[in-house]
């Protein structure tokens, strides 16, 4: 039996990336967008507000709810923006205006001082009911990299256009799909959960 995931966020991008990563990790499973009541995210780290959203999107489907929550972190601005990534430039959440702030903040900044990673915190909640234990865990992932001066790139979303990952001459937005999903933070936060979403899947064949 096929184990059916819920993803709690209603951001496109995000769906998308986890389905390919979730497909090429060839574990059986299905995920599907959660498109009920987004709860606050009041949090003040990234693994709190991902188990925000996965503790709610898991009581309103009754299935194990998957979350991320994730963000950029500039060295030289203390690990800003860190959670408020989505909203930097304000809560209408507008990431071009975003972007250009973070570019102004870090004005004549030059390297090696322009470093930054992107952080994924994954959430799984796992309600009471099912044939899995009920349980509550969190996995990370941490991509290095620094950033450009200016925006280059019309892939990927949010920080990509000016993010360049340790290694490359290029951004994360001129990179295709399949190159970012085989090295993004999101991808090695999902590295760390495929044990966690084996132990899952083989409860549930066991139970049926
Ligand atoms: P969240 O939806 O609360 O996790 O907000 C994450 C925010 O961090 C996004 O709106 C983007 O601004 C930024 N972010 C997270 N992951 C990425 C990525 O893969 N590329 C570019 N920006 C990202």
């Amino acid at each position: 039996m096929t184990l059916q995931l819920v993803l709690a966020t209603h951001n496109a991008h995000k769906v998308e990336e986890f389905q390919k990563i979730l497909g090429a990790a060839g574990l059986g499973l299905s995920v599907a967008a959660y498109d009920g009541p987004e709860p606050v995210e009041d949090g003040v780290t990234f693994a709190e507000n991902a188990l925000i959203k996965a503790r709610v999107a898991a009581q309103h489907t009754g299935k194990i709810a998957l979350s991320d929550d994730s963000g950029v972190c500039v060295d030289v601005l203390g690990g800003a923006p860190g959670i408020f990534s989505a909203r930097w430039a304000g809560s209408h959440g507008d990431a071009e205006a975003n972007l250009r702030l973070l570019l102004d903040q870090l004005g004549d900044i030059r390297d090696p001082h322009r470093t930054a990673q992107f952080h994924c915190t994954i959430a799984v909640v796992v309600p009471k009911g099912l044939p899995q234990p009920a349980q509550e865990l969190t996995v990370e992932g941490v991509w290095q990299g620094r950033l450009a001066t200016e925006a280059h790139g019309a892939g990927g979303f949010g920080y990509d256009p000016i993010f360049v990952p340790d290694g490359a001459t290029i951004t994360s937005a001129e990179l295709t799909a399949d190159e970012k999903n085989a090295q993004s933070h999101r991808a090695r936060a999902f590295w760390a959960l495929i044990p966690v979403l084996r132990t899952l899947a083989l409860d549930s064949s066991t139970a049926s």
